[in-house]
């Protein structure tokens, strides 16, 4: 075991603190990651102020890990040491279901995905996991992602949730030449779904709680920008849409974006609301309508979204903070004050 400096929560809703934690020693297909930049993710927060009520304090959170390779286990394959690599979401997963077999491990059903923190790794030693606001993290290498040359890592670290989360219902439900796309809230996870969005050919409309950021929005590639808080929108919009990607964590007026949505058209939940989603019958029925929801993305596809962010130049755009700043930063992204992810940098943990 090897103790290592990290920021933890030691209880729900209390500031994070500096502290250090274990990681385990490198094993036969493991790879010792040194962090460079981790992501802050909405999650991070939820988990933090235990929305959710899945507890696991002290709790170091961190899901979108870019950094190099430190040292190898002997059976390690894909990687060197001086790589650079990330981690997201989940470090483990059964790997014998039918889901991990076709690299679907985040709807793994023979015992589900072991997340990257808040989780223990019961396939293994049953150790709890720790997330990336560290400085190293022990990670099998079939959960270990290449990041590519040319993609900075600070850009690239948001990639590994908000950007996997984003491409994923873009790819499954078809987005490309010819559909039209609405991403409802420019945050972390909307302003990525917009640069993939428009990146794979789909016409782009940024649905907002108000104009403040068209500016932004249009820059990252939409080709329209409304404010959700204006009646008007609605009207002019009504049946416009093939695909919805709604990333707020706020509960919304299922019904009302329902009508934005033509004929066959699906709004995919991605943001996770407190209180149980809801909609009319009626509202989907009028236009054989679907309601769906879409959780990160498999391992193999993480990697074709890398591929393809670095291909099309596609990063995250972030402001960069130390790892001190990490309660101003929570608070600004509570205030939807974010522009467009907070990204720490681990050397100052
Ligand atoms: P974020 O950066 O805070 O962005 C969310 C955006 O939602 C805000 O920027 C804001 O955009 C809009 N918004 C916030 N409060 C709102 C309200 N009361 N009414 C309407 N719009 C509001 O958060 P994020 O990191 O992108 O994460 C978003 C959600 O996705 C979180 O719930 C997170 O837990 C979840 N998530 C899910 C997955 C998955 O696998 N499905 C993965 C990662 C994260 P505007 O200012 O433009 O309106
Ligand atoms: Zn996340
Ligand atoms: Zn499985």
């Amino acid at each position: 075991m090897t103790a290592v400096p990290a920021f933890a929560a030691p209880a729900a809703g209390v500031p994070l603190e500096r502290t250090t934690i274990e990681r385990r020693p490198v094993g036969e297909n493991d790879v010792l990651i040194e962090i460079k930049y981790v992501g802050i993710c909405h999650t991070d927060i939820h988990h933090v102020r235990d929305d959710w009520g899945r507890g696991g304090f002290p709790l170091v959170p961190g899901h979108e890990i870019a950094g190099v390779v430190a040292e190898v286990g002997p059976g390690v394959t894909g990687y060197q040491v001086g790589d650079r690599v990330g981690v997201g979401c989940m470090v483990d997963s059964c790997r014998k279901c039918e889901n991990c077999r076709n690299g679907l491990e985040v709807y793994c059903t023979g015992g589900g995905l072991v997340a990257t923190y808040a989780d223990t790794m019961r396939y293994t030693d049953g150790a709890p996991t720790q997330g990336g606001y560290s400085t190293h993290i022990v990670v099998d290498e079939r959960f270990v992602l290449g990041i590519p040359e040319g993609l900075p890592l600070e850009q690239a670290a948001p990639l590994l949730c908000a950007g996997i989360t984003t491409y994923s219902p873009l790819r499954h439900w078809n987005a490309g030449p010819g559909k039209k796309v609405a991403v409802i809230g420019l945050g972390g996870l909307g302003h990525l779904g917009v640069k993939f969005a428009h990146a794979l050919g789909a016409e782009v409309t940024v649905l907002s709680q108000s104009l403040r950021k068209k500016d932004d929005g249009l820059r990252l590639g939409a080709d329209h920008y409304y404010a959700t808080s204006d009646p008007k929108t609605f009207e002019e919009l009504a049946g416009t849409f093939d695909l919805i990607l709604n990333t707020v964590s706020a509960s919304l007026d299922g019904d009302a974006f329902l009508s934005l949505l033509r004929i066959d058209g699906t709004m995919v939940y991605l943001g996770i609301p407190e209180k149980p989603v809801s909609a009319n019958v009626g509202s989907l029925m009028m236009g054989r309508k679907s309601i769906a929801s879409s959780g990160i993305g498999g391992i193999p596809e993480t990697q074709e979204m890398l591929d393809f962010a670095a291909a099309n130049g596609i990063g995250a755009d972030v402001e960069v903070i130390s790892a001190d700043e990490i309660e101003q930063a929570y608070d600004r992204v509570l205030r939807s004050d974010v522009r467009y992810r907070f990204v720490i940098d681990n050397s100052t943990i």
